[in-house]
């Protein structure tokens, strides 16, 4: 199964913010997105990355512009969504599906380009947002007008997926295709419902282990971060026993990749030739 990430954005943050002993220095950390090609489901996007819609359009909301403004993340041109698809022959109406790891702009950014798309993502999650007012919502990091209007009609929650244990090492997940080649395992900690996918079936086992951690030496070094890291987390005290486990993956020949981490992974898709 083909797996390639890309970079939607650049966003840049102080080191000491994101890594434990770290310095004043910024850090230009990628905004990645994948994707896969299923055997059966057939290319299948892993969010979309940050895109226009939440950074740009004239139609967003006061508080969308404001985010924007604050973390002033820079598009990358030739790795948005779209050019990426074209790169691969397909257009948004040949994406059947769409995992959704978490609700946060910069994974949820594009979901409006995709018409006929079902979302595979946390139902338990939605339910939640659903029940929360808008103020709340964004004290959880969501924008809900990011979200299609039938977001829900095309959600198949995780809930009704068969739950499988690939690894000792890794907590069981959802199997998404039941074929046990794409697990959704449960990242608490982040955001409410973020969960990261695990490719047990790879010659060295890989886990999108998402926005666990920003960086990967947070995980290696033993070095994440701590106040005010832990306050924007949805789940300050479940950080720890969520990178516990990545580590431990790690150390029986495990693959961890972030979303955010800037060193390029050999999942990410080569720069174009000129
Ligand atoms: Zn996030």
């Amino acid at each position: 199964m083909k797996i390639v990430f890309a970079n939607s954005a650049w966003v840049s943050a102080a080191e000491r913010l994101i890594l434990r002993g770290g310095g004043w220095q910024s850090v230009r950390l990628r905004v990645r997105y994948g994707l896969i090609f299923h055997p059966a489901a057939g290319p299948v996007l892993i969010d979309t990355g940050y895109t226009p819609e939440a950074l740009s359009d004239d139609r967003r909301g006061r508080m969308l512009r404001l985010y924007g403004a604050l973390l002033k993340p820079q598009l990358n041109a030739e790795e948005q969504v779209l050019p990426v698809l074209r790169r691969f022959g397909l257009s948004p109406d040949d994406i059947r599906t769409i995992i959704v790891t978490h609700f946060h702009a910069d994974h949820v950014s594009g979901l409006s380009l995709f018409r006929n798309t079902r979302f595979i993502a946390s139902d338990a999650a939605w339910a939640r947002v659903k029940a929360r007012g808008p103020r709340q919502n964004l004290r959880h990091g969501v924008f809900t007008e990011l979200f299609p209007a039938d977001f829900e009609a095309r959600l198949e929650g995780l809930s009704s997926k068969q739950w499988v244990e690939a690894r000792e090492d890794v907590p069981g997940g959802a199997d998404l295709f039941g074929d046990g080649s794409v697990i959704a395992v449960d990242l608490p900690g982040h955001a409410d419902g973020q969960f990261g996918l695990l490719f047990a079936g790879l010659d060295r086992p890989l886990l999108y282990a998402v926005d666990a951690q920003w960086l990967l030496t947070a995980l290696t070094e033993n070095r994440t971060p701590g106040f005010p890291a832990t306050l924007i987390a949805e789940d300050a005290a479940a950080i720890e026993p969520t990178s516990a486990m990545l580590r431990r993956f790690l150390a029986t020949g495990g693959e961890v990749m972030l979303c955010h981490d800037p060193a390029p992974t050999s999942y990410d898709l080569a720069p174009e030739a000129a």
